[in-house]
């Protein structure tokens, strides 16, 4: 076995180290490991994120799964962590797992999340993963995190990747054995070691170039992640707004199109297939005119009964569920807004409520919401699915809401329908039916300036500042703030419903 307490060794050129991060930007594109390389900040990964912090979590917990195991401290100078994993390493025995330990050999870097010693000097790889199923990019870490590990003479037996199982539900404290699956991916894992070699192969090579690869975008851009880098890439793309990756619904066949010198929607040639709901977008977009199906328009809108209760709500989620009789990533909400409208031309009557943190946040928006909803009139949303399921999902929880809530689903309409079925289409929209395209499209008002302005946005500053350590005041701006976004959602709603029945008046 190689003497893992030796400096590390370089093969060739290399001077610098490549770790499990930087490995996978170099396999997602050579450029983007080039930027990185050569503009740190843009390209590094937020370690404070909502996202690494779940990942964080579970990893902690996913060690409960393996007792007795030794954790290499890693709030100390990197030499002490490099001396600690050595240490475990070297004094590894049997069945004794370690935790985070990092492997360094050529200039390679990987911190394993758990290396489970099964005989002197032979190792089993787990890697634990916040997600609920093993993805294809988990391969490729894990293949970097073996070849590492053999390069710095340990003998890898077995790979594993550990993750959520989606089908858990809580049922008292959380159980391990139950949250977790375990599958070994060693021969999905094993044929990828080529694959590996050959990129780090070229590492060095790219790195030392005074330039950027000459790679243009293409749908590597956001698999398996968004590059930080896009808008450097994407400028030419993005100076024309009504381009063929806004067309809706057209994913991965704008390639071609986009391979073959298109760029901007107009210029699509006529033999191109498109749908119906393409052509009139790309018409509406020629003629700067908005489509109106008047008939279809007026058909929804006489499905509204009043009082009109127009709903919106935010959601927050965590991997390892908080709350009995809760999974997974479920989405758990925390807030809503309710406009009620009770006549045309009526001041809407606004309801809202935050959750503060006490007891479930299920329970109570049921009890809230029910007089809220009234007994008549349509309960109107955008994107349906959503909320139906978001409620039905509270009642599993909560069965004594679910005759309620059987009965008040049938009044609830979707505002997101007429506009994702193209009955209305604005060209400013650019190919999304989204409230946050359709609102400013056919209202004139954005979220521009708010301070939260989307859905993902208020589910990671509730979460930040409701888990967090932050101050009260910190806490109460920013539920301020959740209230003035969710209630511009179902204001907005308001808005929308009225331009387009002012439209079918005209
Ligand atoms: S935007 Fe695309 S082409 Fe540019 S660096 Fe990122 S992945 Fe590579």
């Amino acid at each position: 076995m190689h003497n893992v307490s030796a400096p590390p060794r370089t093969r060739g050129a290399r001077t610098m180290n490549i770790s499990k991060s930087s490995y996978m930007q170099l396999r997602q594109c050579r450029k983007l490991f080039w930027l990185a390389r050569h503009r740190k900040a843009a390209g590094e990964a937020d370690e404070t994120s909502p996202r690494m912090e779940q990942g964080r979590r579970v990893e902690e917990l996913a060690r409960d799964l393996f007792p007795a195991g030794v954790a290499v401290n890693h709030e100390q100078a990197f030499s002490g962590v490099m001396a600690d994993s050595n240490n475990a390493l070297r004094d590894a025995t049997s069945d004794r797992p370690i935790f985070q330990a990092v492997v360094h050999a050529e200039g390679l870097l990987a911190e394993v999340d758990i290396l489970m010693p099964r005989k002197k000097g032979v190792f089993d790889i787990y890697e634990v993963k916040s997600s609920t199923e093993v993805k294809d990019e988990h391969l490729h870490d894990v293949a970097f995190q073996r070849h590492v590990c053999i390069a710095a003479g340990l003998d890898v037996r077995k790979c594993f990747v550990v993750h959520v199982d989606s089908g858990y539900v809580r049922n008292g404290d959380v159980d391990p054995e139950k949250l977790f699956k375990i599958v070994d991916v060693t021969p999905l894992v094993v044929p990828l070691a080529a694959e590996v070699e050959a990129n780090i192969r070229a590492a060095d090579r790219i790195v030392a170039a005074k330039t950027p690869p000459d790679i243009d975008i293409g749908p590597h851009c956001s698999d398996p992640q968004p590059c930080p880098f896009a808008d450097e890439c994407w400028g030419h793309v993005h100076k024309e707004p009504k381009n063929i990756f806004t067309l809706s619904r057209l994913g991965q066949k704008a390639w071609p199109l986009y391979r073959g010198g298109v760029i901007r929607s107009a210029d699509i040639p006529v033999s191109f297939k498109l749908s119906d709901k393409q052509r009139l977008q790309l018409r509406a977009e020629k003629t700067g005119r908005p489509h109106f199906g008047a008939a279809e328009i007026a058909s929804f809108l006489a499905r509204l009964e009043r009082p009109l209760h127009y709903l919106d709500f935010e959601t927050f989620q965590t991997a390892i569920p908080i709350f009995e009789a809760s999974s997974p990533w479920q989405q758990i909400p925390f807030q809503f807004s309710v406009h009620v409208k009770a006549a045309a031309g009526s001041k809407p009557r606004h309801h809202s409520w935050v959750w503060d943190g006490d007891g479930d946040p299920r329970q109570i928006l049921l009890e809230k919401l029910e007089p809220v909803l009234s007994s008549a009139g349509s309960i109107v949303v955008y994107n349906q699915g959503f909320e139906l399921g978001v409620l039905s999902k509270c009642c599993d929880a909560f069965p004594e809401s679910r005759k309620w809530f059987d009965a008040v689903r049938p009044r609830f309409v979707d505002l997101l329908e007429p506009f994702r079925s193209f009955a209305a289409y604005h060209p400013d929209q650019h190919g999304s039916a989204s409230i946050k395209s359709v609102l400013p499209a056919w209202v004139g008002k954005d979220y521009d300036g708010m301070e939260i302005s989307d859905g993902s946005m208020a589910s990671d500053e509730f979460t930040r500042v409701m888990f967090g350590d932050v101050p009260d005041a910190e806490r109460r701006r920013v539920v301020a703030a959740l209230e003035e976004y969710c209630g511009q959602d179902t204001e907005g709603m308001i808005w929308i419903v009225d331009a387009l029945d002012r439209r079918i008046r005209k």
